[in-house]
């Protein structure tokens, strides 16, 4: 070794292999002598990797948001704590596409629901997810409500969804002759979908972007470094890893706020109520007396949207979901069988042929709830942290109904975060 005149030129390949969140980087190390050029290759273990973006949670936002932002971006990580992607609220909901009728004039849910519905549909033809186009009724069964009903136009107007039609109790018989209503808004554009379909294509996109999504890991830890973030990382074997991202986006949906607390953002704001919802389901043959979604006028502050009838691509037919804060943050799917008579009476008022044995108890779903109960609706919380002190750390919680259905345009909105176009 004496005589080596030089020990240089060394080549890192930049390619990485990435096996169980540890990557193992090929290394060349060419010694040039007098007489021989020896090369000697190792490999390296590096614990610590380099994500460009980091995606916490695998639910229908943040798949969205890994098919989007790895269209872009080339080292994009997506972290599921479960065996695989949509455990949680994005397979307990209603699968209703919204139209965007509700929400207040110029909130994010109201834009990104308009925006979402458009997109969502034009994707599902794209690439043959299942969907169904059916329509809704919002029905008033009392002179009180029929008042509301055009209250509910006015509000859906201002949002851009300017397709609402007023229904006459001749054009709803015509339309769905098995249920009673004085009055109806019709919404055209509104529709189910079928979201593990959606669910298993954003993944498959994701993937063919060259997204890595690792599932049965747990991010336990967020901390700030120098030009990015820390995150540590339980997997099934309760092994710890950690490693850098430069951008890290929580859309841990349930506990949203709880990573977002490992970071060191503590906001009592931002505190996610679990909020339950049940179904009943109708069974059969009765589930075959409806062809829509039909609501009842919703709550004043939009707690929820009413008791009201939900069709899958299935062909079942639920009643719900009702809405119900839980005392603490427990994953609490238990069915309340003793609801039945609740259900079976709301829904009567516009389903005449229903009896109280035409139901059963069929799932339930929680909301991840900002909004304390009883106050006003509250929009959902998509922020990048540089304002705090966290810059390139996306925040989104409180993202309950219609997320599902703004998905894709939650994921654009994001996306233009990162990029600072917005
Ligand atoms: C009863 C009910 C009915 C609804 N109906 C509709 C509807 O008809 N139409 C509609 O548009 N929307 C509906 N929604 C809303 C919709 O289901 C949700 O807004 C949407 O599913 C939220 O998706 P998400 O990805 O944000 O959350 P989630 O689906 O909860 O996904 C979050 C993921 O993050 C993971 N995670 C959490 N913490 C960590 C961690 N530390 N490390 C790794 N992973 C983590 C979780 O395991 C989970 O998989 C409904 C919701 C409910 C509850």
């Amino acid at each position: 070794m004496s005589h080596l005149k030089s020990v240089f030129h060394q080549f890192f390949i930049t390619c990485k292999y990435n096996i169980d969140l540890l990557i193992y980087q090929p290394v060349f190390l060419i010694f040039l002598t007098d007489e021989n050029i020896a090369i000697l290759f190792i490999i390296r273990r590096i614990e610590i990797m380099d994500a460009e973006i980091t995606i916490i949670g695998a639910g229908v936002v943040g798949l969205a948001i890994a098919e989007k932002v790895s269209e872009e971006y080339s080292n994009v990580f997506l972290i599921e704590k479960h065996p695989s992607f949509g455990q949680e609220t994005s397979s307990r909901n209603s699968e209703v596409i919204h139209a965007g009728i509700y929400y207040t004039k110029d909130s994010l849910k109201a834009r990104l629901c308009v925006e979402g519905k458009r997109l969502l549909y034009d994707y599902c033809k794209k690439y043959d997810v299942p969907f169904n186009n059916c329509g809704k009724l919002i029905v008033a069964t009392s002179e009180n409500e029929i008042s509301v009903i055009e209250g509910i136009r006015q509000t859906a107007i201002k949002n851009g969804v300017d397709d609402l039609v007023v229904l006459e109790k001749y054009q709803i018989a015509e339309m769905e002759p098995n249920i009673f209503a004085l009055k109806a808004l019709f919404s055209p554009s509104t529709g189910i979908i079928d979201s593990h379909s959606l669910m298993k294509q954003y993944e498959t996109n994701s993937i063919n972007n060259g997204c890595q999504i690792v599932y049965g890991s747990e991010v336990t830890g967020i901390k700030r470094i120098k030009n990015g973030y820390e995150v540590s990382l339980l997997d099934a074997d309760k092994s710890k890893y950690s490693f850098t991202s430069g951008i890290v986006i929580n859309s841990a949906g349930l506990t949203s706020d709880k990573v977002s607390e490992m970071v060191g953002i503590i906001d009592e704001n931002l505190k996610i109520l679990f909020c339950k919802g049940e179904y009943f389901r109708i069974n059969p043959p009765k589930n075959r007396l409806v062809k829509r979604l039909i609501y009842p006028v919703p709550h004043p502050n939009m707690e929820g949207i009413g008791v009201h009838v939900t069709i899958d691509m299935g062909g079942g037919v639920k009643l719900g979901p009702d809405v119900k804060y839980l005392e603490s943050n427990v994953y609490d799917y238990k069915l309340t069988a003793s609801k039945q008579e609740a259900f079976y009476k709301s829904a009567k008022k516009f389903l005449p042929f229903l009896e109280y044995e035409d139901i059963a108890p069929e799932m339930a779903g929680i909301r991840p709830k900002i909004q304390k109960p009883g106050e006003p609706l509250r929009d959902y919380y998509i922020m990048e942290e540089s304002n705090r002190g966290f810059p390139d750390f996306i925040n989104l919680i409180g993202m309950e109904s219609p997320a599902l259905t703004s998905s894709i345009a939650i994921a654009k909105y994001v996306n233009g975060l990162i990029n600072n176009t917005i």
